[in-house]
């Protein structure tokens, strides 16, 4: 049935790095071998003849300087380097509702925002009431959002939902109540683009949950769920690995460092 299906290229851009990291913010428990413990933060592209996916939306200079986290490039700008106008991009998956994958939604003019439900009642409801929980929401994301959906440019999903023939979105759960990862059909068969359901390979190859979570029993489920979608284990691509970008090759050599192809084979 999928020979049939004219497979994505899927790139994974680079905008924001986040150097002062320590295992215990990763890993339930810590982690004994390894002191520091650095996240990359990225966007992702699934794109072929007809259509165009983008895969969240990072976030800007507001949130980096907040949050301290060392901003790269805005994710409108890493698009550009592979030939994408942000202000023509009509469809956005957006993965859950956190403010480095929910932020810059006013840089897409055009776009359909793809979202669960149940991150949106998560986002909206009354878990906000918990600090801990919201710390990793921006109001000013949601509040856009919102102003979105009331502008008809939200587009709902509950749990499993073919958005082209090749690319779908699935609910996972755990790390928030709503958050989804996207199967995407390539020259090498089904890659999943987890995000967030698991931060770094080791999360999900050790089933040490990352500790920023909803309901933990979902999110190791989540992790047995990547694998049953995707081709193999070396086909999911994690949310925020900086193995990432040593594992997959540029598009090109002027994209050293900013661009990887995930539909080639990795390296390791
Ligand atoms: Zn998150
Ligand atoms: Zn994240």
């Amino acid at each position: 049935m999928t020979d049939r299906i004219e497979p994505f290229d899927l790139f994974a851009i680079r905008y924001a790095h986040h150097a002062k990291r320590s295992a215990s913010e990763n890993f339930i428990g810590g982690d004994p071998h390894e002191e520091a413990s650095p996240l990359d933060y990225f966007v992702w592209v699934a794109r072929r003849s007809d259509r165009l996916f983008v895969v969240d939306t990072g976030f800007g200079h507001e949130a980096a300087r907040h949050r301290q986290r060392t901003l790269l490039r805005l994710p409108a700008e890493g698009l550009k380097t592979l030939g994408i106008a942000a202000a023509q991009v009509e469809d956005i998956i957006i993965t859950h509702l956190h403010y480095d994958h929910a932020g810059t939604l006013d840089a897409f003019p055009k776009a359909r925002f793809h979202v669960q439900d149940r991150e949106m009642a998560f986002a909206t409801g009354r878990c906000m009431c918990h600090p801990v929980i919201r710390h990793s929401f921006a109001v000013e994301d949601i509040t856009a959002l919102v102003r979105h959906l009331y502008a008809g440019r939200v587009v709902f999903h509950d749990g499993d939902e073919e958005l082209a023939p090749g690319l779908s979105v699935h609910h996972i759960g755990g790390h928030t109540a709503g958050i989804q990862s996207v199967r995407v059909w390539t020259r090498r068969g089904w890659v999943v683009l987890a995000s967030d359901a698991s931060h770094l390979y080791a999360n999900m190859e050790e089933g040490r949950p990352f500790p920023i979570v909803y309901n933990v029993a979902d999110m190791l489920e989540g992790h047995k769920r990547l694998h049953g979608l995707a081709a193999s284990p070396r086909h999911i691509i994690p949310g925020h690995d900086p193995l990432v970008m040593q594992r997959y090759r540029p598009p090109g050599r002027e994209l050293e460092g900013v661009a990887v192809r995930l539909d080639a084979e990795p390296s390791a």
